[in-house]
C-alpha cells in the first residue's frame, strides 16, 4: 500500500508552503486509497510549541486534510538511538566525546556518487565526495534531523517522500543513510519553491501568512485548498475551479510543475469570491454569527437568523473574503452609521429635503411594502420630480448606507424596512422642511 507523510515541525505556525505539502501528500494518498501520516518533528524541545502544534492540526482539519496515523518524533527517541548504536556496532558510525563527556554518535561518509530519482525533476546526481561525516545523536541525545526523518521513513513504511524543494540537498545524505541501515529507499517527489508575486522568495509581507490568518480573514477552506492547488499542479485544461473529489481522480504527482509556483493573493481572492457565489448562503451566515456577535451586531441568544441569511444572500456574490461582510453590512445592523466624508460631499451637500420628503410619503403609502413596489414607487417620482433617476439614486444610497456602493437600492430598502429608512432620510431634511 502507497504511505506518504507530512511532517511539520511545530515551531512555527503552518504557512502556505506546508500548506500546499500537505495537500499534495494528502491528496496523493487518497488518489492512491494509501496512508496519510502525519508526522511531528518536535526533537527540538527548545523551539517547539504546544501553541504551534494544536495551530497546525487545527489548520490541517480546517482544510480536511484528515491524517490517517499520528506520530511524535519526541516520544520515538529511544528508535533513534537503537538504530545509532547498530551503526556503531557494524562500524558505519563512531562515538564522538566531547571535553564535558558527552557522547555523541556519527554517521562515517564514504565517497561516492548519488543518483536519486526525483519523481517529478527526474535524476538529479549528487556528488557525495563533499559531504562530510554526519551526526546522527547530539551530545544532548537528540537525533538530528536527516537522522530521525530515514529512521522514521523507514519504520513507518513510506513509500514516497513528497516535500518542498528546499530538502533536495538533504536527500542524498538520507539516501546514504537508508543504505547503511539497509533499507528499501522510498520515492522522492520534489514541490517546487513558491515565489512571492514581486519575485523573491515568500515573507509576510508577500502573503506568507499563516493558514490560521486566512481562515480569520474569511477566505472558505475550499477555496484556499483549490488555491493551493494550483501552486505547482492543473488539470491540464486550463481550468482553475477544481473541486476537491474530481482532483483526487485526476492528480498525478508526476505531472506536478518543476518549475517554481508564484503566490498571486489577487488570484486568491478571485478564486475565493468564485466558492462564495457557489456557497448556500445559510452555510455562510453560520459561519457569520460568532463575528456578528462580537461585532454587537446581533445578539448572541436572540437574533433573526432568517434575516441575516438574506443578507447575507444580498451581499455573497461580491464579497471577496466573507468577512468582507462585516463591514460592507454594517448598516444593516447599526443605527449610528459612519457615512464616508467624500460620499457625502459628492452626494448629500445640496438640500434634497424636498425629494427625500416626498419619497418617504410614498413609501408610507405603500400597502405592499416590497422590492418590485418600492423600486414602482421611486420610477413614479422621479417622473414627477422630472429628475434622472440617478440624480436620487447615489443620494438616497449615501444617506442610508453611508457608502457609494453596495447591493441594489431596492433591496437595501427593502431589508432596511419603513421605518429606518424613513428614519435615515429624515436626517437629511433640513429642520425648516421637517416642520
Ligand atoms: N520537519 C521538516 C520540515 O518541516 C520535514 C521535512 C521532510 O518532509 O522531510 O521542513
Amino acid at each position: 500500500m502507497m504511505r506518504v507523510r507530512f511532517a511539520p515541525s511545530p515551531t512555527g505556525n503552518l504557512h502556505i508552503g506546508g500548506g500546499r505539502t500537505a495537500l499534495f501528500n494528502w491528496l496523493y494518498a487518497k488518489a492512491s486509497r494509501g496512508a496519510f501520516v502525519l508526522r511531528i518533528e518536535d526533537t527540538d524541545a527548545a523551539r517547539s510549541r504546544k501553541e504551534y502544534l494544536d495551530e497546525i492540526l487545527q489548520s490541517l482539519a480546517w482544510l480536511g486534510f484528515n491524517w490517517d496515523e499520528i506520530y511524535y518524533q519526541s516520544q520515538r527517541f529511544d528508535i533513534y538511538r537503537e538504530h545509532a548504536q547498530k551503526l556503531v556496532s557494524e562500524g558505519l558510525a563512531y562515538i564522538e566525546k566531547s571535553e564535558e563527556g558527552k557522547e555523541a554518535i556519527i554517521f562515517r561518509v564514504s565517497p561516492q556518487k548519488i543518483k536519486v530519482r526525483d519523481l517529478i525533476r527526474g535524476d538529479i546526481e549528487f556528488d557525495a565526495t563533499t559531504i562530510k561525516d554526519q551526526v546522527l545523536i547530539k551530545s544532548d541525545g537528540t537525533p538530528t534531523y536527516n537522522f530521525a526523518c530515514v529512521v522514521d521513513d523507514a519504520t513507518m513504511h513510506i513509500t514516497h517522500v513528497v516535500r518542498g524543494d528546499d530538502h533536495i540537498s538533504n536527500t542524498p545524505k538520507q539516501i546514504l543513510l537508508y543504505k547503511a541501515l539497509g533499507f528499501n529507499i522510498p520515492g522522492f517527489a520534489h514541490l517546487p519553491l513558491i515565489l512571492a508575486k514581486e519575485g523573491g522568495r515568500l515573507s509576510k509581507r508577500k502573503g506568507a501568512t499563516a493558514i490560521s490568518e486566512y481562515r480569520a480573514m474569511g477566505y472558505l477552506p475550499e477555496a484556499l485548498v483549490n488555491y493551493l492547488l494550483l501552486l505547482g499542479w492543473s488539470p491540464g485544461d486550463n481550468r482553475e475551479i477544481i473541486d476537491i473529489c474530481e482532483a483526487i481522480s485526476l492528480f498525478d504527482i508526476k505531472a506536478v510543475n518543476k518549475t517554481a509556483a508564484v503566490l498571486d493573493l489577487d488570484k486568491l481572492d478571485w478564486m475565493n469570491n468564485q466558492y462564495l457565489k457557489r456557497t448556500d448562503a445559510e452555510k455562510l451566515a453560520d459561519q457569520l454569527m460568532p463575528l456578528l456577535v462580537e461585532k454587537k451586531y446581533i445578539a448572541q441568544e436572540n437574533y433573526d437568523r432568517q434575516y441575516v441569511v438574506s443578507l447575507v444572500q444580498l451581499f455573497k456574490d461580491r464579497l471577496c473574503v466573507l468577512n468582507d461582510f462585516v463591514d460592507w453590512a454594517d448598516f444593516f445592523f447599526l443605527d449610528n452609521i459612519a457615512v464616508d466624508e467624500e460620499a457625502r460631499g459628492k452626494f448629500l451637500s445640496t438640500d434634497l429635503s424636498k425629494e427625500f420628503r416626498l419619497f418617504i410619503e410614498k413609501l408610507e403609502k405603500l400597502e405592499i411594502f416590497d422590492i418590485i413596489h418600492i423600486e414602482e414607487t421611486f420610477r413614479e417620482l422621479v417622473q414627477q420630480l422630472n429628475i434622472q433617476s440617478r440624480a436620487l439614486i447615489h443620494p438616497i444610497r449615501v444617506a442610508l448606507t453611508g457608502k457609494t456602493v453596495g447591493p441594489g437600492l431596492f433591496e437595501v430598502i427593502y431589508y432596511l424596512g419603513k421605518e429606518r429608512t424613513k428614519k435615515r432620510l429624515m436626517r437629511w431634511v433640513t429642520k425648516e422642511e421637517a416642520e
